[in-house]
């Protein structure tokens, strides 16, 4: 659930930011458009010629206009194939509205969008196109908290929750404990399904293993699947996908029309992993 965990982080003035000390990705910054720190994160919006607006929380790549529809089809889509009839979404995180505009996409009745930076709302309606006719959306309700109160507090029952969180530093930490995904589960609905992001399978292995050591005792079914993502480190992620009887490889309607990368043929060789993690998670 890291980018990043204890190295240099983001030169942003050069649009650099280290996966390793000695490696990372760069981008040349056109203009740069936003850079401030919220009471939680410094954030930055900049133009690259090619990935054209970059969003990036304290130093770490959130998202680009040409490369998020991996991310966010990859986040949003596999649950919303396998349950059987997803109607109440809850996104925790999420503020860049990529994971929001995937889920409204679908024919559900409500969706929550809890995120606790209402400067990063702000900043993504100004400088990525889809999140503002999202929250015009009647069937979107934003809520500006802290994703672990609002799990906490709430007596609402989701279908599927998607943990859409930053890295395990600063304010998201509190997402990517256990205690957080025990909560979560009080709060899905019967065949509810969690899928959250954890991290490059290359560069964070250990903390992969570590999760699912740790998810196995909460939910029946702990599935992990791959999407590329060009602008995160190591160009590949993790996701988890957790149920206690809803199976991901059974899946029960099409993708909706107009995506860019996941379809069905994607959704089952998403779940294929390659030996060097199926070993590590044996
Ligand atoms: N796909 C992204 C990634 O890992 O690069 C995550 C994108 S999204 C921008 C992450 C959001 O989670 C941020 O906007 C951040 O403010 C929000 N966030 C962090 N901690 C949170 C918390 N405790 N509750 C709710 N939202 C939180």
């Amino acid at each position: 659930m890291t980018k990043n965990k204890s190295i240099k982080r983001t030169d942003s003035p050069e649009g650099r930011e280290y996966h390793t000390p000695s490696a990372g990705i760069f981008f040349k910054i056109k203009n740069l458009l936003y850079r401030q720190n919220s009471p939680y994160q410094k954030i930055e919006v900049f133009k690259n010629e090619y990935f054209g607006n970059v969003l990036l929380l304290d130093g770490l790549v959130q998202t680009t206009e040409r490369d998020e529809f991996f991310y966010h089809e990859m986040l949003v889509h596999p649950a919303l194939v396998a349950h059987p009839a997803p109607q109440d979404l809850l996104v925790v995180g999420g503020g860049d509205g990529g994971a929001l505009k995937e889920v409204l996409r679908f024919p559900i009745k409500y969706v929550c969008l809890v995120e606790i930076d209402p400067q990063v709302i702000e900043v993504s309606k100004k400088y990525f196109p889809w999140l503002l006719p999202c929250l015009k959306d009647q069937r979107t309700e934003l809520v500006i908290a802290d994703g672990r109160k609002f799990i906490e507090e709430t007596d609402k029952r989701f279908d599927i929750i998607l943990v859409d969180s930053s890295d395990p530093v600063g304010p998201s930490a509190s997402l990517h404990q256990k205690r957080f995904y025990k909560k979560l589960k009080n709060c899905l609905n019967r065949n509810g399904i969690v899928v959250a992001q954890v991290g490059s399978p290359f560069f964070h292995l250990e903390s992969i293993k570590q999760i699912r050591t740790s998810l196995k005792e909460l939910f029946k079914i702990v599935s992990f699947y791959i999407s590329p993502v060009p602008t995160y480190p190591g160009g590949s992620w993790c996701f988890v996908f957790l149920s206690d009887g809803i199976h991901p490889l059974h899946t029960r309607r099409d993708p909706p029309s107009g995506l860019n990368y996941f379809n069905l043929d994607i959704h089952r060789s998403a779940f294929s992993l390659p030996n060097f993690l199926k070993e590590k998670l044996e």
